[in-house]
């Protein structure tokens, strides 16, 4: 595993590495913190169900839940919570932490 240099060579990872099925209703997404493949796959449907019971990445071994939190007018926001594992680095957006 290589830790991307830059915000740059991160964001082209993740896009490399986000992969669809064929009927476009489930998808595999990378670790958001290095971006190596295969952190979390889930149905279109139910990324809230799936997400928000985390995911842990077996390359840089940090961890990531979401959070759905209803505001008022019907406004949902979807937090990125990482859950363990190290900082990530300065080209990784940075998340709030469970502890
Ligand atoms: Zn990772």
């Amino acid at each position: 595993m290589t830790e991307p240099k830059s915000r740059k060579e991160y964001e082209e990872k993740l896009r490399k590495n986000t992969a669809y099925a064929n009927d476009k209703l489930s998808c595999t997404m990378p670790c958001p913190f290095c971006a190596e493949p295969g952190f979390a796959t889930y149905r279109i449907t139910e990324v809230d169900e799936t997400l928000s019971k985390g995911a842990v990445c077996k390359y840089c071994f940090r961890g990531m839940r979401t959070l759905k939190i209803d505001h008022k007018h019907g406004v949902t926001e979807m937090r990125f919570i990482q859950t363990e594992g190290p900082e990530p680095g300065p080209y990784a957006p940075e998340l709030d932490r469970d502890s």
